[in-house]
């Protein structure tokens, strides 16, 4: 077969490939660690992964091997039959600290579905139907999660919005504690808001909404598909605020690449779905879970939070060194390796500009560089990454 070239790949995606995504004409055939190679052999630092889904790297070894050997064993049974796999990733991720059983699923949107149909369920006897969400959060692309969506320019042209959701800003206790009704079954939300700009909840401010939860008799939900799995630092998001949900959806990084979804739940939700009222075909197949317990596995094994914390320090302390010099660079938030330089315009310019040097990252909300690297970065790493957003933004500047 001829080397794959840009223009033949373009040329099949524009007229087969439906154009719902602002593609960046840029061709990845390979990747490693940190690394992405494009159809040319250029190389990039991969300060994206896959949109903080690759957090162990591309292609990691142990998570390619787990994949591997389970392909050519069996790939998918249906949820009518027991797999090995499923359950013991239910078990790996109970034993991160949250007492509770798991329902299994392929995406993020999927795990979030599956946290509205347990609220709404859990709540359905007393009447308690509606579930109060964020203003700039990020939930989903399906009915469900796009109406608990806070961004309305995702919701346009989709009307009816799916009724049942409420919303009031983040990080205002008022507005939730003026929201709350005993028509309310829920409260769910990021502890750090991804999409909508990397904004971390405040910690006092999630302890009082889990306060007025139970005071109240409501659920807590959080959506923990981008921060969790050990990008904000701590395996669960919540941790590093020491506040607990009742339930958190994961996906993201679940599967470093593999898709798979999840809910987790406290016990005593366990028996609220009840066999025949929630399911999916694909969930928690044997490949899928067999994935997924690899890149916990290394999670643990590799110590990655330890240099989530490290790491998180040096891309900070650069970035707010690099506010200083830059005025167009306002401030510098986050948590982990989740982590928003606040810009006076769109992300877009710098992006195109690092893409050319050779870096890739990303954007969020308005007006928001977002970096959301490997979670096993190294030291090199990050000081390449900070000398090249360095001379992006004097390019820029230039201008
Ligand atoms: C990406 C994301 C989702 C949606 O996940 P999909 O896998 O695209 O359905 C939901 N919530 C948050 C916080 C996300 O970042």
């Amino acid at each position: 077969m001829n080397p794959v070239t840009l223009e033949e790949i373009s040329a099949l995606y524009e007229k087969y490939v439906m154009e719902t995504y602002a593609r960046a004409d840029l061709l990845f055939v390979r990747g490693k660690g940190c690394r992405l190679y494009d159809s040319a052999g250029k190389e990039y630092l991969d300060f994206a992964a896959g949109i903080a889904v690759c957090s162990l790297g591309h292609c990691h070894p142990a998570v390619t091997k787990a994949i591997q050997e389970q392909a050519a064993k069996l790939v998918h049974v249906s949820n009518l039959f027991l797999n090995e796999w499923q359950p013991r990733l239910a078990q790996k991720l109970i034993s991160h600290g949250f007492d509770g059983t798991c329902f299994f699923c392929n995406s993020g949107a999927e795990a979030n579905e599956a946290l509205i149909k347990l609220a709404r369920k859990n709540g359905s006897e007393k009447g308690r139907y509606e579930i109060i969400v964020m203003n700039d959060s990020f939930h989903g692309r399906t009915l469900a999660t796009l109406a608990a969506t806070g961004r309305s320019k995702y919701r346009k042209g989709f009307a009816p919005d799916m009724p049942g959701f409420k919303f009031v800003n983040f990080n205002d206790i008022d507005a939730v504690r003026n929201a709350i009704t005993d028509k309310t079954a829920a409260v769910m939300l990021e502890p750090v808001q991804g999409e909508g700009g990397i904004i971390p909840a405040d910690g006092t401010y999630l302890a009082a909404v889990r306060e007025l939860c139970d005071r109240n008799d409501v659920m807590l939900l959080f959506d923990e598909v981008q921060c969790g799995m050990g990008r904000t630092g701590s395996f669960f998001a919540w941790q590093s605020f020491g506040v607990e949900p009742d339930a958190l959806s994961m996906a993201k990084a679940l599967g470093n690449g593999y898709p798979i979804g999840a809910m987790v739940a406290k016990r005593k939700y366990s028996h609220v779905l009840t066999p025949g009222t929630h399911a999916s075909t694909f969930g928690g197949t044997a490949l899928a879970s067999a994935a997924a317990c690899a890149v916990i596995d290394a999670i643990d094994n590799e110590k990655i939070l330890d240099n989530v914390a490290k790491q998180s320090k040096v891309l900070m302390d650069g970035l707010r060194a690099l506010s200083k010099k830059y005025p167009c660079i306002q401030g510098v938030r986050g948590r982990g390796l989740m982590i928003g330089a606040i810009l006076d315009q769109p992300a877009g310019a710098v992006l195109a500009i690092l893409r050319a040097r050779g870096m890739i990252a990303l954007s969020a909300g308005e007006n928001v560089l977002r970096l959301v690297p490997p979670l096993n970065v190294s030291d090199d790493d990050c000081a390449l990454a900070l000398k090249l957003i360095d001379e992006a933004f004097a390019e820029l500047c230039a201008k």
